[in-house]
């Protein structure tokens, strides 16, 4: 079986409709790491094209749980708190249930899906191998995929030590050591100076990881983000990846 991964797509739905023509005809089943919403223009249409994709498993990040009240908004930073205000006064009823019934974490064919941390699925940053080394030992299984820091990452453990593979985004990774924890970096707002959106397919039966990235009409999201009056730092970002 393989899976497009898909993280952090922050409502910007011409990154993800980039990112599912990019990756059309090569995965069978769709598995989200969640925050689908919070920061972009475009929340319901999001969730609307996410519902709709072939066996999807979709979980909850911190953006969607704050998204529908399960999580105080004070939390946030100015500009993010900013555009969850204007996501919850943006969503339909449909996009407000399709965010509540979601889970923090989901297991599933031997792999554990969350959007931060197996120790802290809503909010801990998997940034380093000091981290990763602390989260192995609570990972179900040999595979764990996580989105959050919108930094395609790949760490792996064999057992005696922790550590972090260089990602190229042509070779596929052969899975060969004890556990992985896998990041596909963001669909919707990168952070690593790269603003293509960003994915990964998993392929269980040949137990490859492949990273990928697509250029998308940044600009498009961003007129409509100006047009909704979204915080202009969240604007420039994107063309920055940053
Ligand atoms: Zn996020």
């Amino acid at each position: 079986m393989r899976i497009l991964v898909i993280a952090d797509i922050h409502a910007n739905l011409h990154a993800l409709e980039a990112v599912l023509k990019d990756a059309k005809n090569t995965y069978d089943v769709v598995w989200c790491l969640g925050d689908l919403v919070g920061y972009g223009p475009y929340p319901n249409k999001c969730l609307q094209i996410v519902g709709s994709l072939p066996e999807y498993i979709c979980i909850s990040g911190n953006h969607d749980y704050a998204a529908v009240a399960k999580m105080d908004l004070s939390t946030f930073n100015p500009i993010a708190y900013q555009a969850l205000h204007w996501t919850q006064n943006t969503l339909t009823t449909e996009s407000y249930d399709f965010l509540e019934k979601i889970e923090s974490t989901v297991y599933t064919n031997s792999v554990t899906l969350t959007h931060g941390s197996p120790n802290n699925p809503l909010w801990e940053y998997i940034t380093d191998t000091d981290i990763a080394n602390q989260n192995f030992p609570n990972i179900r299984g040999k595979l764990c995929l996580v989105g959050h820091t919108h930094i395609p990452s790949v760490f792996s453990h064999d057992g005696i030590q922790c550590n972090e593979i260089r990602i190229s985004n042509t070779q596929p990774i052969n899975l060969l050591e004890r556990q992985y924890i896998l990041n596909p970096g963001s669909v919707g707002q990168p952070r690593d100076q790269n603003p293509l959106a960003a994915y990964g397919i998993l392929d269980l039966a040949e137990l490859t990881w492949q990273q990928r990235r697509v250029s998308y009409d940044i600009r498009a999201t961003q007129d409509q983000m100006t047009i909704k009056q979204l915080p202009e730092e969240l604007i420039i970002r994107l063309s920055f990846g940053i």
